[in-house]
């Protein structure tokens, strides 16, 4: 299991309405050192007024919930579809166990504490009903947390996994920075998911991806899928326009060409920093701590992000770091 979830959750909160379903009871057993609280609806907690998300981050609560709605959304215009018509994501957890600088959450949601629904069934019929009437769908599951990072908890990478077995026209994306791969090698592959990896240099992990694994663990993760025969996608994402990124995007390139078999990476996927300009002015009056967040940035329809040129001289930099090592490579650039 991540390390970070071995411990201590010091409360968990449980949505009486949750209580029966055998997620939440193993949950429970897991934790029995926790102070457990019994809530009516987990937004009387999560949403609370007055929450300080950085607080609340150090020493991080759990909630069990059921969700009543909302069991699938329409993909967001910050995210990449890859070309696919039908791309939809779903919220099988709120939050995440790492505490990245550049994280939208923080802007987005109440609290820093963690949402896990326990009620999978609708889920999946709420992407049934989308095949039923469109034929297929691009599903990213990974979407406002780490679903991977959270396998050894609550196994949503696992189930979808499986249910994927029988719907062949459903493509699902698991996007992750976890080393946690071997919670699912178990299964057998599937060409209909893509496990995707987001990596970054060394020197930007230690200073802005709090609590995540390093590169080298990252790509040791990433080699043991890639030889397993998965489809493995490499998100650099967001490229960060920090001092001599040019040097450290050629190291983490290079390292990548180096680690793993280059020429077996499904594709590459690359966007520089972008948000919606709402959560970023959130996030501002929260926090001083990180250059990252003040960079002058320019505004465009609702987001905020780094200059059309600078963006595009630090995505193509990269994009023919890729093609230099793996010429044959597929590299999308998005944002
Ligand atoms: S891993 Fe992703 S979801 Fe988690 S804190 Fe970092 S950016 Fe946010």
């Amino acid at each position: 299991m991540n390390s970070l979830l071995n411990p201590n959750f010091s409360h968990l909160y449980i949505e009486r309405g949750a209580k029966d379903f055998p997620d939440s009871n193993r949950i429970i057993t897991k934790f029995k050192q926790s102070k457990i609280i019994e809530v009516d609806d987990y937004k009387h907690v999560f949403n609370r007024r007055r929450q300080t998300f950085q607080f609340q981050k150090r020493s991080m609560k759990l909630i069990l919930a059921v969700k009543k709605d909302n069991f699938i959304y329409d993909g967001s215009r910050f995210a990449p579809s890859f070309g696919h018509p039908n791309f939809y994501y779903n919220a099988l957890i709120l939050n995440c166990i790492y505490n990245c600088d550049y994280c939208y959450l923080q802007g987005m949601y109440p609290s820093g504490n963690i949402v896990l629904f326990v009620n999978s069934v609708p889920y999946f019929q709420a992407v049934e009903d989308v095949i039923e009437t469109k034929g297929s769908v691009y599903l990213c599951l990974s979407y406002d947390t780490d679903l991977l990072a959270f396998e050894n908890l609550i196994p949503n990478c696992r189930r979808w996994i499986e249910w994927s077995e029988s719907h062949a026209t459903a493509l699902l994306e698991i996007r992750t920075k976890s080393t946690n791969f071997s919670a699912i090698a178990d299964l057998k592959v599937n060409p209909n998911i893509i496990l995707a990896w987001t990596l970054s240099p060394e020197a930007i992990i230690i200073r802005y991806e709090g609590k995540t694994p390093s590169l080298t663990a990252r790509l040791s993760s990433v080699n043991e899928a890639i030889e397993a025969g998965w489809s493995v996608r490499i998100c650099i994402d967001p490229i960060l326009n920090v001092n001599r990124w040019q040097d450290l995007y050629s190291q983490l390139i290079k390292k990548i060409a180096d680690t793993i078999d280059i020429g077996k990476v499904k594709d590459f996927s690359l966007g520089v920093f972008r948000m919606n300009h709402e959560y970023l002015d959130n996030i501002r009056k929260m926090r001083q701590d990180s250059d990252i967040l003040y960079f002058p940035f320019e505004h465009h329809n609702g987001s905020v992000s780094y200059s059309h040129d600078l963006k595009s001289r630090m995505t193509h930099f990269v994009k023919n770091l890729i093609l230099y090592y793996s010429p044959e490579s597929i590299v999308n650039l998005h944002g």
